[in-house]
């Protein structure tokens, strides 16, 4: 046993056997003779030279001859009549070739490739015909019991005794790949003496591309004996294509040099291999060893195959069955989420209400949310500096929706730092403007890898000096310590954040549906309140400046007539049309704001609030008041004269609600600094400028600083304060809403008030 770490040495082509063509070898194995015929006259064109060995004629007695020649014009009928046939219902073909010396019986397989036909014959060993009803028989209890396997496992336990029961090989393996490519041994049955290999792992490299390719195209494949000499094609190109003949589909095709070694290193004499493939891609492979050289009927190696594709279909069911209840469990998970988001103002919220469950959703430890103005972690996660580098990071790597990783830190070095909680990560992209992620993270768990001899491939240098890949020397057991890992990401896993995001998409949109038949509404019910505030208004002045008008008259033509009473009761009716008059013409002027559209202008600010000073003057000239402009107002786009308007009512309010003896007001505006910071401003547009105008007035008592915009709402009797009819600041919010901005105050009672706008830059 060894023990370390080889690091594959820099600048190491790593690919020389992902390069070989071994689908074009120009070479078979010499268990059998290969015929390359050209259609439809079945003339030999193509010969592998050993001929001689089989019918005692050379390739050049055959080449450019009808094969009816070797087969007698009987045969040659069933064979025209097999070729329009599915080949692998006729395979193999009974025939008899005639020799000079004798009638020899061969098992013929034919199938078509690079536009010729290609007939590869083997000797029919005696006493080995074999019928439907045994090949029935050969595989009838194999499939029986594989059928019954209750899981995955039994399942591949059951075919390696199986494979080994039907063939003999010394030792049936079950390898099965991983994402990346490497195998692992999951299942063997083998004689007593040799060392098991079983939980053995086997590196990607070991199975190059493009074996990998011809494994999943041709189920079965025989090397009955690995130290045979290979026999070479006569001539050696394709005489049609005049290129090297494709064998990827012959069952005689010469194996690649890489690989003989690679079993010779091995100590195995004779080999075969069956593929298990799942969705089309190669799941594993069953390997069969041999000690010695081994031979296998065709019939028993179909047997093979066939076993083969019945374990393909039993192990995609398996497989798929075999996570069924923690899938079950997670999309219970799913469907508690897809109650609670509903109700909660943004998703986050929803996913971080339960912890556990967001943690249980694809079993990590730690979670982070994030959104372009916040992040909120749970669980054992990376601090939060590190979360924000990290998704730096992510964003150029996440291509599609979800990205996955079980060894972080070797795509991202910087990960190493906090390997203990996330080794492991799984993020998945919501929604790319809104920078929502969700990343999930899994601690490492340090493993131990007992590879089928050192996986890191010593380095050979050829004459040239250049740097080859051989295969390894020794199979001896070769521990390996595997750090930075965490357990890695199931497939339902995946899946399960992924079903999460169409669920958050789906709840999003619904809600966006909602609230824009809402906003319909509110407009539609808005512009029906102003419309009605402004037929009322209207309409109700008539009649009350009559009664005005009539009370009026009353006081001067009856005056003397009426005692005291009765002229004080109407002095009030008098004062009181007069007060309604001032507030039907304040709910007028205000349902008029929502008719007319904004007049949108440059306005220099200092100029405008000189002028709304100049016309407070005359009270200003009463009332000793300070007001102060620290710094120039800017030039911003708005409505002047509504604008004009709004500053009009917050100086005389800042002016009226004051009672020192000094009276001063600040008229300025933040720096973005400052306005980031202030909390009302979440969703502040980027270039709005926040003013404020600032008192030393009575203030506000906390639980009036919303009420004061509502229309009529004053604080105070009519007559204090010089009275007023409580519409100025419902106006002056109306106004700034149709810029889009917002107005609020803050105000110390006793002290004084700032009263903040928003108003675009
Ligand atoms: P009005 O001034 O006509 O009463 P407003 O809508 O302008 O109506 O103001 C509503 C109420 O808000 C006022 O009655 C007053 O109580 C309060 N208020 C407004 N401005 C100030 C201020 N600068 N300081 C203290 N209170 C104020």
């Amino acid at each position: 046993m060894s023990q370390g770490n080889v690091v594959t040495p820099p600048n190491v082509d790593l690919t020389n056997c992902d390069r070989e063509p071994i689908h074009i070898p120009g070479l078979i194995q010499p268990h059998g003779l290969l015929l390359v015929l050209k259609e439809p006259e079945l003339e030999i064109i193509q010969i592998s030279n050993n001929s001689f060995e089989f019918l005692k004629l050379h390739p050049q007695q055959l080449l450019n001859k009808p094969l009816e020649g070797l087969l007698g014009s009987e045969q040659i009928d069933d064979l025209q009549k097999c070729l329009s046939q599915d080949f692998e219902g006729v395979n193999p073909l009974k025939l008899s070739v005639k020799t000079s010396q004798q009638d020899l019986a061969v098992d013929g397989i034919i199938h078509r490739s690079d536009g010729v036909l290609i007939l590869e014959l083997e000797l029919t060993q005696l006493k080995q015909e074999v019928d439907f009803f045994s090949f029935y028989h050969l595989v009838r209890g194999p499939t029986a019991k594989m059928q019954n396997a209750s899981s995955l496992q039994e399942l591949s336990q059951i075919i390696v005794k199986e494979v080994r029961k039907l063939t003999g090989f010394d030792r049936v393996m079950l390898y099965r790949f991983n994402s990346e490519g490497a195998g692992a041994v999951i299942a063997e049955d083998k004689l007593e003496s040799p060392t098991p290999y079983l939980g053995l792992h086997y590196p990607a490299s070991d199975i190059p591309k493009q074996a990998n390719q011809l494994y999943t195209l041709n189920r079965l494949r025989l090397i009955p004996h690995v130290n045979y000499q290979p026999v070479e094609l006569v001539p050696l190109n394709n005489p049609v294509t005049h290129r090297p003949l494709d064998l990827s589909f012959s069952v005689l095709r010469s194996v690649s040099p890489i690989h003989i070694e690679y079993l010779n290193n091995m100590g195995v004499a004779a080999s075969m291999s069956i593929s298990l493939v799942k969705d089309k891609k190669l799941w594993g492979l069953i390997a069969c060893h041999h000690q010695s050289a081994k031979y296998l009927t065709y019939e028993v190696r179909t047997a093979c195959e066939f076993l083969g594709q019945v374990m393909s279909l039993e192990l995609a069911m398996k497989e798929d069955n075999e996570d069924l209840d923690y899938r079950m469990k997670l999309k219970s998970i799913q469907s508690q989420f897809v109650e609670v988001i509903p109700q909660t103002e943004n998703f986050i919220d929803g996913l971080v209400e339960s912890e556990s469950n967001l943690l249980d959703l694809v079993s990590a430890q730690g979670v982070a949310l994030s959104s372009v103005d916040q992040l909120v972690i749970r669980g054992k996660t990376p601090s939060e500096a590190e979360i924000q580098d990290l998704l730096v990071w992510l964003q150029t790597k996440i291509q599609q929706n979800v990205f996955s990783t079980d060894s972080l830190a070797k795509i991202y070095p910087a990960a190493e730092q906090f390997k203990d909680v996330a080794s492991g990560l799984l993020a998945l992209s919501i929604s790319k403007t809104h920078k929502n992620y969700i990343l999930w993270f899994r601690p490492e768990v340090i493993q131990t890898v007992n590879w089928g001899g050192n996986p890191h491939k010593p380095v050979e240098v050829a004459p040239d000096g250049s740097l080859h890949l051989s295969p390894r020397k020794s199979f001896e057991l070769w521990q390996e310590t595997v750090r930075l890992k965490s357990l890695p990401w199931k497939q339902c896993e995946i899946d399960a954040a992924l079903e999460l995001k169409s669920a958050i998409i789906g709840i999003v949109l619904r809600k966006a549906d909602e609230l824009a038949r809402i906003n319909i509404e509110l407009e539609r019910s808005n512009s029906e309140l102003d419309a009605f505030a402004y037929i009322a208004s209207h309409d109700l002045k008539e009649p009350l400046r009559g009664i005005h008008n009539y009370s009026s008259f009353l006081i001067e033509d009856y005056a003397g007539i009426l005692n005291e009473e009765g002229n004080s009761k109407l002095q009030t009716l008098v004062r009181l049309t007069q007060r309604m008059e001032d507030l039907i013409d304040s709910l007028l002027h205000f349902s008029r704001l929502g008719r007319v559209e904004l007049s949108m202008q440059r306005t220099n600010l200092n100029e405008l609030i000189r002028n709304v000073i100049d016309v407070l003057n005359i009270s200003l000239k009463e009332t000793a008041v300070d007001i102060n402009i620290p710094r120039p107002l800017p030039v911003i786009r708005c409505d002047r004269v509504q604008v004009n308007e709004v500053f009009s009512n917050l100086l005389s309010n800042a002016i009226k609600y004051n009672d020192k003896a000094n009276k001063r007001i600040e008229i300025g505006w933040l720096d973005a600094g400052a306005a980031s910071e202030e909390p009302n401003l979440v969703d502040k547009p980027e270039q709005a400028v926040v003013f404020y105008v600032r008192d030393n007035g009575i203030g506000i008592r906390e639980k009036h600083l919303d009420t004061i915009f509502r229309i009529f709402k004053r604080l105070h009797a009519p007559h204090k304060y010089g009275g007023g009819t409580g519409a100025g600041l419902t106006i002056a919010k109306k106004i700034v809403e149709r810029h889009n901005g917002k107005i609020w105050v803050e105000s110390t009672y006793g002290e004084g008030s700032t009263f903040y706008l928003t108003l675009p830059g």
